[in-house]
């Protein structure tokens, strides 16, 4: 690891006071002090958020689910009002990795980080959410731009993430069994907006798959997901898994995910 400076501040407005070019915001710890080890990421200051009380907490507000962007993983899947308003949210945080990363991983720097196979960001785009950073808001559909990569621009600190609750949705992963990251994971919602799904783990980045939206606006059913063929441009193929097997696992994985949801 290389060396580096450390800032623990109190308040949001004074983490992002303490960052400067070079700098970088540190949450759980859980995938940027990996990239660190590995000499893969070097900063010249971490902004540590663990003492930044007023950015952790969930609350239900008029139809959303709004969780403060240094809430762990842990806490969200163990919140009664989640697991009661919106529990494939609280489900989807319990399957995340194991219980040391459950219970420092948190949901900003979750989504932040935007890796490829990460659970959060396919329920950022399933569910219609929105980012809420110290400068602005983003639209969860515009958050994601590629590998790694988001919309936030140096500095930028997200505050929190609201969830639109849907009338019934539900996450399921298909696990690399090792760290439990989704091979493929496909979030599937029905609600005010109309039927969304959305996939992690088999392209580049998250993305919603038009194709399970069109069938499953026509008939929302397990066989319905089960018969979409979804295309293999631009599908992940590694020693994991194929391009054709991930693409066939997107319709599994969102056939078992209707039928979770039909069953609530
Ligand atoms: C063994 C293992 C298994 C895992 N399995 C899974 C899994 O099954 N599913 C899954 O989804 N994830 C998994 N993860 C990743 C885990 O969820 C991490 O918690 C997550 O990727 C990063 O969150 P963090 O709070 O640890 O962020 P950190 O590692 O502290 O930061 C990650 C990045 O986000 C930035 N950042 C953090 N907070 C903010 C903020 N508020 N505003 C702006 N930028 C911010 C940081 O600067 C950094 O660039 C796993 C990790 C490990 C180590």
């Amino acid at each position: 690891m290389y060396s580096f400076q450390y800032q623990r501040p109190a308040d949001a407005a004074s983490a992002a006071a303490a960052f400067s070019a070079d700098a970088r915001y540190l949450a759980g710890g859980q995938s940027l002090v990996q990239a660190m080890k590995l000499r893969l990421s070097q900063s010249e200051t971490l902004v540590d958020l663990g003492g930044v009380q007023d950015l952790a907490g969930i609350k239900i507000d008029a139809g959303k689910v709004v969780i403060g962007a240094m809430t762990r993983h842990a806490d969200v899947a163990n919140s009664a009002d989640v697991k009661r308003v919106l529990p494939a949210l609280s489900e989807l945080a319990g399957g995340i990795g194991d219980p040391m990363v459950r219970n420092m991983g948190t949901i900003g720097g979750s989504i932040a980080n935007a890796d490829p196979a990460a659970c959060y960001p396919a329920a950022v785009l399933a569910l219609g959410a929105t980012i809420h950073t110290n400068r602005r808001t983003i639209d969860g559909d515009a958050f994601f731009t590629g590998l790694y990569e988001t919309a936030l621009e140096a500095g930028e600190l997200i505050t929190a993430v609201s969830f639109p609750v849907p009338t019934r949705a539900a996450y399921v992963k298909f696990k690399q069994p090792a760290s439990r990251f989704a091979l493929v994971g496909v979030f599937v919602s029905q609600g005010a907006g109309g039927v969304r799904v959305a996939v992690t783990g088999a392209k580049s980045s998250v993305f919603r798959c038009a194709e399970l939206e069109r069938a499953l606006s026509a008939g929302f059913t397990e066989d319905t997901a089960k018969a979409v063929k979804v295309p293999v441009t631009d599908i992940n193929a590694d020693l994991h898994a194929s391009a054709e097997y991930r693409a066939a696992m997107i319709s599994v994985m969102a056939s078992r995910a209707v039928a979770v949801a039909k069953a609530r």
